[in-house]
């Protein structure tokens, strides 16, 4: 029998019958397939947010002609929370996320959501699923904040109705390894006037066909440069991009291309605070291939709250392949565990990004 309850706050609380914890292998997950015992679920109508819930975890029923379906207008977020050893539960700046997915929601003519019913469902719903938080160093709970468009009908207008969802998935390290990168030089992520710095739904889709061509090629993931000229070098895959040109660290500024991540900010934050010579500015494409071919390139990484730091291994331009060394201890392992001291609660965080929950 599901037991419901409302709590103070106006949350209404629907409980799962039985946890399926005991079924997850949590030595052995694949990232993004598992879900937690409940979600956290909130329509708009009638030009309202209306009561927000936490239910079981399971599948929706939506009408067929749900603009979803039609005109991708759906956004979303990926942040994670993390615990130590004594069992306290953190978010790393959720407050960024929060507004993003408004940010994001705004682009796609998508109503604003409330930045209470946010921090109380999320909070209620990391209470309820807190057992699926695993300590240790690598052990996270990813969580999948996104918005769709409900309305039924395909009318090519934005819809009436919506609804905001939280999911939860036990995670493991992701992408481990390092990485070869092909620099794009037909196809683009992006383009200027577009919808690059939102987390839209249909960003993603767009990546697929090209990274597959990539992918044939010996290719891991695409390094997307401008849509323009494709000259100067934006994004990897769907991470930012980090280049280290001797003991420079390099990153494109965040445009209306160029999602804002929370990694590349607090990067560049900690390496401005700790003293590295750091420059954000327009990357040449040729800029960086003269400073593989002279050795002056050192290191190659990609940042964002999935893998936190990937490391690159090799970058192919025009049917050329240049090697980009794998440092042991270098820049990308420094920013990666300065981060996940801070998010596991293993160092000070003099930014306060640490939110216990
Ligand atoms: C989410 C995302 C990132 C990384 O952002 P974080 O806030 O660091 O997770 C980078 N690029 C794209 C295109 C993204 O969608």
């Amino acid at each position: 029998m599901n037991k419901e309850t409302t709590l103070s706050n106006g949350l209404k609380i629907t409980k799962a019958a039985s946890s399926k914890i005991n079924e997850v292998d949590f030595k052995n997950i694949d990232f993004g397939k598992i879900f937690t015992d409940h979600m956290f679920v909130c329509h708009y109508n009638n030009g309202k947010w209306q009561q927000p819930e936490i239910v079981p975890y399971g599948p929706i029923q939506l009408d067929p002609s749900a603009r979803v379906f039609h005109y991708g207008q759906a956004v979303f977020e990926g942040m994670k929370a993390y615990k130590d050893n004594s069992g306290n539960t953190f978010l790393f700046r959720p407050d960024e996320n929060f507004n993003r997915i408004n940010k994001s929601s705004e682009r796609l003519a998508m109503p604003a959501f409330p930045k209470e019913f946010f921090d109380t469902g999320l909070e209620t719903l990391l209470d309820m699923d807190n057992e699926w938080i695993k300590p240790g160093m690598g052990n996270s709970l990813y969580i999948r904040p996104f918005v769709i468009a409900t309305e039924a009908s395909v009318m090519a207008s934005e819809a009436n109705s919506y609804t905001f969802y939280i999911i939860c998935s036990p995670a493991q390290a992701y992408y481990e390894g390092e990485v070869d990168v092909l620099i794009a030089d037909f196809f683009s992520r992006s383009a200027s006037g577009g919808i690059g710095y939102a987390k839209a739904a249909g960003n993603y889709a767009a990546q697929f066909y090209p990274t597959n061509l990539a992918k044939e090629k010996g290719y891991d993931q695409i390094i997307w440069t401008d849509s323009s000229s494709h000259k100067y070098i934006e994004e990897a895959g769907t991470m930012n991009i980090f280049f280290r040109i001797n003991d420079t660290l390099l990153t494109a500024p965040t445009s209306e291309r160029i999602l804002d991540g929370i990694t590349r900010k607090s990067i560049l934050d900690l390496a401005n605070k700790e003293g590295f010579n750091v420059e954000v500015r327009n990357i040449e494409v040729t800029e960086i291939i003269k400073a593989a071919e002279n050795g002056n390139l050192k290191e190659v990484f990609g940042a964002g709250t999935a893998a936190v730091v990937s490391v690159i291994k090799g970058i192919g331009f025009k049917d050329k392949h240049y090697k980009v060394p794998v440092l042991q201890d270098g820049y990308a392992q420094h920013f990666k565990k300065s981060l996940t001291n801070i998010q596991y609660n293993l160092a000070e965080d003099s930014f306060g990004w640490r939110v216990k929950v």
